[in-house]
């Protein structure tokens, strides 16, 4: 666009970067506590809001890994999701009590949070433009910021709430360029799994959610060939068990290092058993305490969790809903579903397939022929090799510092962001994933709506109405 034609940006109060689930509740919140006529800019280049790579799938038998009665928006009103869920659930379906510990669509998840950030701009003192752009630069100052869009100029911001999440990881292989169109796919691309011929072989690179709903798709799909998964541990997601936390006093974890937590909690989990409750039990009750865990832990045992602990931590902590976990269950029984442990080396085409070689730890290699291969390997940690020009801007002019391991960016305790002289900026708030660094939990709807709440009620206190 010509700097003729560029449309302008009027100054705003506050600027919203991103409009996944993050931003949304971000925005969702400003409506809510502005108490003038504020003006609130989001900017996002999807045309729907509220997706990001969880809510943009369309397909239903993609659902979230939280019960209805713990996925509200607002801390304030806990049951706001399962009222909207109640709300639009047909009449003769499941009834409240049973929709409460459902595992929903994640489809639905979006539209809620798009109903309730249009009742929040109807009831708002202030307004909400969403202009559909990119950032690519951001100047912060003590008094605010300039953002620089990719096709609006400039907008001069009096805050910032930077919601940008992360982006997917590519495929870790010797070959995967060069692999013929529409054979390499990525797992978020829900509409080209779902396109897979029935009875294509295929090999899904790592082990986690995404993978998860790769299967469920070919699975939905009567898939008849065979799905080979690859991933470093073989280790795949643990169910949901619904019933009560157990009820262990938590607060000594914090000052045990890393082995003695892992023996703490093993324990715990013996003894929940013990008393009658499923081992999920006993993670559950330090789910609240995910962050004091984390910023407890020495740098030392952070590196030693993240080098050894960390996948063991994710299927424990990032479960599935149960009748997931039995479908992929049944898959592995049939040997439909195999499991392989090892490292991806190459994908290469072979003729009319796809040649796989892996590394396992014995040192031993390992190859298999697919029609297809999946990436699966979930989302980039390092700010630095994310794809996204704004974070090396931020970070190349000295705005931001990577975050601790270098994952995401440093953040200040209450969210705002940290410049490289170790100075948090006054007007720029870190909301989500960049934050995991920092604080480990941070990219659940639980924290993510108390980042929300806390940035905007500080930027609000910091910029004079
Ligand atoms: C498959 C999957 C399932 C999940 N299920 C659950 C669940 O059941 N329960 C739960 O609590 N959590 C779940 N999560 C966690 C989920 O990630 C978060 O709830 C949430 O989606 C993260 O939102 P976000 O806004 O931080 O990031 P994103 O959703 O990634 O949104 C970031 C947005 O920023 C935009 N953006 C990026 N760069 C720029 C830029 N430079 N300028 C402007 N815009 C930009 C992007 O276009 C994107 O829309 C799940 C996650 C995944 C991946």
């Amino acid at each position: 666009m010509s700097a003729a034609t560029t449309p302008r940006l009027p100054p705003c109060d506050l600027a919203i970067i991103g409009g996944g689930a993050g931003g949304v509740l971000a925005a969702m919140q400003a409506l809510r506590q502005a108490t003038t006529p504020l003006r609130i800019v989001m900017i996002e280049p999807r045309d729907v809001l509220a997706q990001g790579a969880a809510y943009a799938t369309s397909h239903g038998e993609h659902v979230l890994n939280v019960p209805a009665g713990r996925m509200s928006a607002f801390d304030d009103r806990p049951a706001d999701f399962l009222d909207h869920v109640v709300a639009t659930t047909p009449a003769g379906g499941p009834d409240r009590e049973t929709l409460a510990h459902a595992f929903i669509e994640r489809r639905r998840y979006g539209d809620y949070l798009r109903t309730r950030l249009q009742e929040a701009i109807a009831a708002s003192h202030a307004s909400l433009q969403i202009v559909h752009d990119s950032v690519l630069e951001l100047d912060a100052r003590d008094d605010g910021a300039t953002l620089r869009l990719a096709g609006h100029g400039a907008l001069e911001a009096r805050g910032v709430v930077l919601a940008v999440g992360n982006t997917p990881k590519p495929l870790p292989a010797r070959g995967a360029p060069q692999l013929p169109e529409g054979h390499s796919i990525a797992a978020w691309d829900f509409d080209a799994v779902k396109a897979i011929p029935v009875d294509a072989d295929l090999c899904i690179v790592g082990s986690g959610l995404s993978m998860v709903d790769t299967v469920l798709s070919l699975a939905d799909n009567g898939h008849a060939g065979t799905i080979h998964v690859l991933s470093r541990h073989a280790l795949l997601p643990l169910p949901h068990c619904h019933g009560p936390a157990a009820t262990y006093d938590p607060a000594p974890l914090q000052t045990m290092d890393l082995r003695a937590r892992m023996r703490f909690l093993r324990a715990a989990a013996k003894q929940a058993v013990a008393d009658g409750l499923p081992w999920q039990a006993a993670m559950e009750r330090i789910r609240p305490h995910g962050q004091a865990l984390w910023q407890s832990m020495s740098i030392a045992d952070q590196r030693r969790f993240l080098r050894h602990v960390v996948r063991q931590w994710d299927v424990h902590r990032h479960r599935i809903a149960p009748e997931v976990h039995a479908k992929l269950q049944a898959l592995l029984d049939r040997g439909q579903l195999r499991l392989h442990r090892g490292r991806l080396d190459t994908v290469m085409a072979e003729g009319r397939c796809l040649r796989v070689t892996t590394h396992t730890r014995d040192g031993r290699t390992d190859e298999f022929d697919v029609d297809y291969v999946v990436n699966a390997t979930g989302v980039e940690m390092r700010a630095q090799t994310m794809r996204n020009p704004l974070l090396h801007d931020l970070l190349g002019k000295g705005h931001a510092q990577a975050g601790p391991h270098g994952i995401g960016l440093k953040a200040a305790r209450d969210g705002r962001m940290v410049d490289a002289e170790g100075n948090p900026q006054p007007r720029v708030f870190i909301l989500g994933s960049l934050r995991i660094g920092c604080v480990w939990e941070s990219i659940a709807i639980p924290e993510l709506r108390g980042q929300a709440e806390t940035a905007v009620r500080e930027l609000f206190a910091a910029v004079p109405a």
